[in-house]
């Protein structure tokens, strides 16, 4: 399928690996030009380079700690006018709901809330301007189905997924949708440090630990950043137009709902 988004430019944050680089790999497929972010340097250029060798696209990569206002800051000025928007950040670690202390939130609100509104004010006004865009929020399946021990990341991805719901009705006449995915769990870094967490806490092994959470998947198996990428591109695409505000699960039918 033609995605009619060749020649477009997308900031995708935090995308040296995992799914943000799923999500650049997929809309450098589709011609987009990218700018890709991460704060280790040496993963970045090396996804860059990986990205600019096998789909023909410019890709500007710029280190730095998306959550952090001098980051932001810098990645905006290398970014310029971007026509798509896929915001992600290293999620907050896992804990016992007793134990966070007001530090603690304020930083996951950093870096899970407050930065993908921070970059969607900064990047919406020129998206309307121009009126055409696509804005795609990395979050999680926690948003709809709580995970206990991610209470941080709860807490913060439902703020954001507040503010989206009104907010992509405010800018859908402009030709701009705000969308937001909502991953299970993907075969990333992040799983196997999430993995490593079960296995401490129940004294089994690793594979012992993944093998305990695919049983709770209807697919049996963990998604792939590859996948997830492709909706992400969906989202981004010209056909994508009229889908405005949803939270789209990828996760292998792990919530039990109707809906
Ligand atoms: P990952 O494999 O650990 O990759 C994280 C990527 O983000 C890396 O490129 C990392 O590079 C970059 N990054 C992390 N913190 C950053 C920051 N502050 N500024 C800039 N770049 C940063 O993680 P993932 O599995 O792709 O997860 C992505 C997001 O989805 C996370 O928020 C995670 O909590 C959420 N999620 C993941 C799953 C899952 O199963 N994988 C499920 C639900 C939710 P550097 O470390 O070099 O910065």
């Amino acid at each position: 399928m033609d995605l009619g988004i060749k020649g477009k430019k997308a900031l995708v944050c935090a995308a040296s690996k995992g799914l943000g680089r799923g999500c650049a790999e997929a809309l450098a497929e589709a011609g987009v030009n990218l700018v890709i972010n991460a704060r280790g340097d040496e993963a970045l250029q090396a996804t860059a380079a990986y990205i600019r060798a096998t789909y023909g696209v410019e890709v500007t990569a710029v280190a730095a700690d998306i959550t952090t206002e001098d980051g932001r800051a810098r990645v905006l000025a290398a970014a310029g006018d971007v026509d798509i928007l896929v915001t992600n950040a290293g999620g907050p670690p896992p804990g016992l709901w007793s134990d966070w202390s007001r530090d603690d939130f304020i930083k996951a609100l950093d870096g899970n809330m407050l930065t993908p509104i921070a970059l969607m004010q900064a990047l919406l006004p020129g998206m309307i301007a121009r009126k055409w865009g696509r804005v795609v929020n990395i979050t999680s399946g926690s948003v709809k189905a709580p995970i206990p021990q991610l209470g941080l990341s709860n807490a913060a991805r439902t703020g954001l997924t507040g503010f989206v719901a009104g907010t992509a009705r405010q800018v859908a006449e402009h030709g701009v949708t705000i969308n937001n995915l909502l991953p299970g769990i993907h075969d990333t870094d992040r799983a196997t440090s999430l993995d490593g967490g079960v296995a401490k806490a129940q004294g089994i092994d690793i594979p012992q630990a993944r093998k305990q959470r695919q049983a709770t998947i209807p697919a049996r198996r963990y998604g792939t950043a590859e996948e997830f990428g492709a909706a992400c591109a969906f989202l981004c695409s010209e056909k994508a137009g009229f889908i405005v505000g949803q939270n789209l699960l990828l996760d292998g039918g792990a919530v039990n709902a109707t809906i």
